[in-house]
């Protein structure tokens, strides 16, 4: 429902499987904070393509029961499934789906397989004992079941762009990234007026800088602005429509050029993610997110090409979330 109150989400926010209006379904997990992503589903006759699994088996093999409960004669066999990036809220559960072509640009499929779901389960065992760490590590991912998950990584790469066709329906695929991650990718459905943006697009969420430029992100926002869509299907959060695109594009402007003057006048990460004044995104969901942000932008500022540390960011939040509850 705040997706209504803020005007950002077009259809109501609740779990599960939603037809859209102009062909292809949306399925939605609130609250679409840590881990809980969207996907898509886009069929023509009896041709299907998916669009991002989900962050473990139990909950992908939910979401593909309801495809094919609501399509059978297009996911019977699935023909395609298209991983958006590399974070495993989008890709765990490609193993479930079954005969499928999978696709990605060639960047997230180098950072695929840097990672392993395993390394997930054994961080998620040793939380327990990590103080206050693995404490939001608990509060992040605690609700998924990270153990017996083989990673299966995409089959077919391509960098820039790739048009496939789903059935007699022209699909998009455009590599926005390096972005949120290395290789982002939108799926545009022209046809349909429709697209599904993985983590391009977080609503009433803060979204994540994990890889930059912030620029990329910023430019992919025009673009998706310059097209006629009607429905755009968030990674995480309500369905919406170009306003979502405007306020992310406006959140990360706003935070570019905030994190730009702190940086400026030397303050530390920590210092100007504290100093930054968020109250018009108040209501936006993750907050402790912050610190990434205006971190992977003061490496951009610093022309530092060494990526960031996952594990001190996540340190970092973990005493922003902390302070904040306190
Ligand atoms: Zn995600």
């Amino acid at each position: 429902m705040l997706g209504f109150a803020m005007g950002l989400g077009i259809k109501p926010f609740t779990q599960g499987l939603h037809e859209l209006a102009n062909g292809g379904y949306a399925w939605l997990q609130p609250d679409g904070g840590w881990g809980w992503s969207n996907a898509g589903l886009i069929v023509d006759g009896d041709v299907s393509l998916v669009a991002d699994t989900l962050f473990d088996k139990r909950l992908t093999s939910d979401m593909l029961a309801a495809m094919k409960n609501a399509e059978y004669a297009a996911t019977h066999s699935f023909n395609f499934l298209v991983n958006t990036h590399a974070n495993g809220d989008h890709c765990n559960g490609n193993e479930l789906v079954h005969g499928a072509e999978i696709i990605a640009s060639q960047a997230c499929l180098e950072e695929l397989s840097a990672e392993n779901p395993e390394m997930m389960h054994k961080l998620m065992q040793a939380a327990p004992g990590m103080g206050e760490v693995g404490e939001f590590f608990l509060h992040c991912f605690s609700a998924f079941d990270f153990e017996g998950i083989n990673r299966t990584l995409p089959s077919r790469t391509f960098s820039g762009a790739l048009d496939l066709l789903v059935g007699d329906k022209p699909v998009h695929l455009r590599q926005v990234g390096p972005a949120h991650t290395k290789g982002d990718v939108l799926v545009y459905v022209p046809g349909d007026k429709t697209m599904f943006t993985g983590d391009i697009l977080f609503i009433e969420g803060h979204p994540i800088l994990w890889a930059g430029p912030v620029s990329n992100w910023i430019d992919a926002c025009d673009y998706m602005l310059a097209l006629e869509l009607e429905t755009i299907v968030p990674g995480h959060g309500p369905i919406t429509d170009h306003r979502g695109v405007k306020a992310l594009q406006g959140y990360l402007i706003y935070v570019r050029d905030e994190a730009k003057k702190r940086f400026d006048a030397g303050m530390s990460v920590m210092d100007a993610t504290l100093d930054i004044n968020l109250i018009d995104y108040d209501s936006w969901g993750d907050a402790e997110r912050i610190v990434i942000n205006v971190a992977t932008l003061y490496k951009e500022f610093a022309n530092d090409p060494e990526p960031n540390n996952t594990t001190e960011l996540f340190a970092l939040m973990a005493q922003l979330h902390k302070d904040r509850r306190h």
